[in-house]
This record gives C-alpha cells, structure tokens and sequence, in this order.
C-alpha cells in the first residue's frame, strides 16, 4: 500500500456526518437486514450504523446488543485483555474545560515523576501482575520526547522476581511526523490519542488555549503517526461533549480514511465518557449526557460496524456497566487503576488526578470477577512482539485467526497470572476455567497447543506465546 500525503485539510464532510446523525429510525425490516450483515463479520457502512444509532425501542436494542454479543465472541472469544494506566505527569499548558490537569486548574499540586519513580510505580504494577501499561502525561514543555523516551525505557527496565511489563502503550500530545518515528523507535505498541469531540465548533469552545486548540492537528494525529510508520493507532471520542450520533458517525469516517490511505484502520477504539474531574470547568453538568441505554448501543454498534479493531474501557466507569459491556463488545479494560502520577507508589498524592474512578477493584477483584463471568483475563502482548500488528494483525484477525492465536496466548497468560500471585482460592478456580476451555478446545492442533504450554507454565517456564 503507498503512503498517502499528510491532509492539512479535514477529510470529514461535516455536512453528511450531520445528516446522518439525524435518519430517521429505520423500519423493523431494514433492522434485521443490517443486522443480518453485521453476522457475517465484514463490518457496516457508516450509513448502515447510524440506521443503527436511531434504534430506540427495546425489541430492536435487545436485537442489536444480541448480534454485538455474537459478533465478539465470534471473534474475539472469551478473551478480555488487561492493562494499566500510568500517569507520569499532570503538567499542562492546555485548558481543556473537562480535565482536572487544565493549566486553569490552580488548586493542584503538580507532579513530574522522575525516572526512578517511574520504575517504582511500574514496580508496583508488576507485583500485582500487570503486563501491559499505558504511560500517560499532560502536555507541557515538562514533557518534551526525550523525556517520554526515558519514561519508557524506565517503565520496561523495571524488574521484579524476573517479571516485567512487556508491552507499553502510549497516550500522549500528538506531535509532528519525526518525533513520531523517533517514537517509534522506543518500541512502543499503540500510540493513542482521543479526538475529544468531532464537532469542530464545540470542540474550539472545549479547548480554548494552548496546542489543543488547533482542531486539525489533533485531527490528522494519526495520519501523521501512520505516516511515521507507526502501525498500530488507537482513537477515542470523550462521551458527553457532543451528540454522540454525530461522534460515532465522524469517528466511522476517520478510521475509513485511515484505512483507505493507509491500508489499515485504528487498532483500537476508546469509549470514554466524561466523569466529573476535580478542578474542571465543566464536567459536574455534562453538556450532551450519555445514558446508559445510550452508551451500551453505542458499544454495540461499534462492534458491529467494526468488527477487528479492539474496544477499549476505562476504569471510568462503573462494575456494573463494565461487566455488562464485556458481552456486547469491549476487549480491553484497565484494572486496579490510578489517575494520578505516582499513584501506584506515592502516598497522599489522592487530589492530584485527573478524573475521578468509577470502578475501584484491585486488579485481583477484577480478575476474579472476569473468571466468574467465564472470560480469559489476558495480558498476553504475543502479537506485537511477533510482529503481527497493522495491516499483518488485520489480515490475521480477518479470517477467524485471532482465536486461534489470542485465545491460547490468553489462557498462557492467564496461567502465568495464577500461578504468580493469585490466592489458593482464585488460583483453583482460575485453573478450572483454562481446563474447562482447553477440554471445549478439543484434542485437535489447538487444543494440544494450549494444554502442552499450561503444563509448561505449570513447570515454571514463562512468557510462552505463539
Ligand atoms: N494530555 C494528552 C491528551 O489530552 O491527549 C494525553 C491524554 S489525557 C491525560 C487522557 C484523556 O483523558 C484525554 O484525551 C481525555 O479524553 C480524557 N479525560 C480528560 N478529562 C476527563 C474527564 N473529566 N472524564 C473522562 N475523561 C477525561
Ligand atoms: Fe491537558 Fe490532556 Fe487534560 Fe487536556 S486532557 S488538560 S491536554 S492532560
């Protein structure tokens, strides 16, 4: 695929993106038939998803959230990928109205964590048992590249009883192609980073000074970053800023375009909703609330439309919701989460974060909970260290593959977690389960596979994956 020319321009028509947050709800015919498509895994149009959006009565939601339902176990199993947030500062010049970091906000104590704090934070993670982190900060000349390039090395040197984070995610300010391939090359796996609101007009009311402002160049981040060869980009929308119809619909059209140009859409997608964040302009009375019906149809048509690319939920919200959306189509989850620098490590530092939790479990509770419900809590980071990302994890993920890789990479990892810091009790049922799916797996290819690398992580042998 060639590379396509950095846009400076916007590549969304606004104009259809309004008309189509506006269809009218389809007919219970025209329902079916999307949704019918929508099981032969191949994704929808973004004409064909905001028909979805307008469904508003609960035969029709019961339907979309059954097909979602399908759709992710068809492809992604059990499987629940686990990671967690690190938040190496909360310095910034911006002054986006809904975060508690903005530059406005005189009421924090501002953190810059050095690069042994860094490790101890990560040190922290690692006894729990995390593998994947996301290495966050605000946007300040306190954060110039280098310094992310040694926050990372920092969080992948950290090492405890030979445990270490094997994958670290980026979630940063966007910058310009270079310092996106100097990024690249401190072997990161996802950059990404949330577009906050699509609609142009809110979004200069959101944003009203400092970098952020320049509705464009946030915009055309992973065009850039894409451009750099960055291979495995993650986008969001923060919920409640603006309509989500419109949201959804504009967020469709930026990953087509991604993949037009690109040959490969986004890895992942973020569905934050705005929590209230102490010091913040306007998160205590959301501007376009988002229901709970709302957001689970949001969910489900996302899995629908785009069935390959992950969907990735925070610990912004709530153990119920969380739970419920693992059916209809969430993959990823942080867990055991803080949104302050140096969460993990300093003490009394609880006022300094950026948005206040919505789901409080340790990682431990959440693990337990995923193995009550059924799901493979996993931390398995066997694609990108295999080099299965961007267009290879696509044309993997497409024919049916990723249970075929993800799921014994899972269930390995999920091993590994038992045996090295579940209690007795979780670590019984924890085994129960990976037997139960290893027997479901038959006695075939994958199924020999899985229990042969369970025996071996039972002899202590670590970091199996395919
Ligand atoms: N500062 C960078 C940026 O803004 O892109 C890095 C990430 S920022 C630390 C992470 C994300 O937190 C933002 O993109 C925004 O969507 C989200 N966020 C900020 N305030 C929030 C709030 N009150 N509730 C939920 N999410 C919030
Ligand atoms: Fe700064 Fe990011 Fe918060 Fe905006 S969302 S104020 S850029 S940390």
């Amino acid at each position: 695929m060639m590379k396509a020319a950095i846009q400076t321009e916007t590549f969304l028509n606004y104009d259809r993106i309004r008309n189509l947050s506006r269809v009218a709800k389809p007919s219970k015919t025209r329902i079916e038939e999307i949704l019918e498509k929508g099981k032969i895994l191949n994704g929808l149009s973004t004409e064909e998803a905001a028909e979805l959006l307008a469904v508003d009565d609960k035969e029709s939601i019961d339907h979309l959230l059954s097909t979602a339902s399908y759709v992710k176990k068809e492809i992604y199993g059990k499987r629940m990928v686990l990671f967690a947030p690190l938040y190496a500062g909360n310095h910034c010049t911006n002054n986006c109205l809904y975060c508690g970091f903005r530059a406005a906000n005189k009421d924090i104590h501002r953190i810059k964590l050095n690069m042994d704090q860094i490790r101890q934070d990560t040190e922290s993670l690692i006894r729990e048992g995390h593998k994947r982190v996301l290495l966050l900060s605000g946007e300040s000349g306190h954060y110039p590249l280098s310094y992310t390039l040694d926050a990372i090395a920092a969080v992948y040197s950290a090492e405890v009883n030979g445990s270490r984070i094997r994958r670290v995610n980026v979630e940063i300010a966007p910058m310009d192609i270079e310092d996106f391939k100097t990024l690249k090359k401190a072997n990161i796996g996802t950059y990404t980073c949330f577009q906050e609101t699509y609609d142009p007009e809110l979004y200069k009311i959101y944003h009203p000074t400092g970098k952020k402002s320049d509705y464009s160049y946030r915009l055309n981040v992973m065009h850039r970053a894409m451009e750099a060869g960055l291979d495995d980009v993650g986008v969001g929308v923060l919920f409640g800023l603006a309509d989500y119809r419109f949201e959804v619909i504009a967020l469709m059209e930026h990953a087509a375009d991604l993949e037009k140009k690109f040959g490969c859409g986004p890895h992942t997608v973020s569905v934050p909703r705005l929590e209230p964040a102490p010091g913040s302009a306007i998160s205590e009375e959301v501007p376009f609330p988002v229901s709970d019906d709302d957001f689970r149809k949001i969910v489900a048509v996302i899995r629908i439309a785009m069935p390959y690319t992950g969907i990735i939920l925070s610990t912004r919200e709530s153990e119920d919701i969380r739970n419920e959306l693992f059916q209809y189509g969430v993959s990823q989850v942080s867990a055991g989460s803080r949104t302050t620098p140096g969460g993990y490590s300093l003490t009394g530092e609880e006022e300094n974060k950026q948005f206040s939790l919505g789901d409080h479990r340790s990682l431990e509770e959440v693990i337990n909970d995923l193995t009550d419900g059924g799901f493979i809590p996993s931390f398995c980071t066997g694609c990108y260290r295999k080099g299965r990302v961007g267009n290879d994890f696509m044309d993997l993920a497409k024919p049916g593959l990723i249970k075929h890789f993800c799921m014994p990479n899972g269930l390995v990892s999920f091993a590994e977690y038992l045996s090295d810091y579940a209690p007795e009790n979780l670590k019984k049922k924890g085994f129960n389960l990976i037997d139960k799916i290893t027997a479901d797996a038959g006695s075939g290819e994958i199924g020999t596979l899985i229990s042969d690398s369970i025996e071996r992580v039972k002899n202590g042998e670590r970091d199996i994956y395919l």
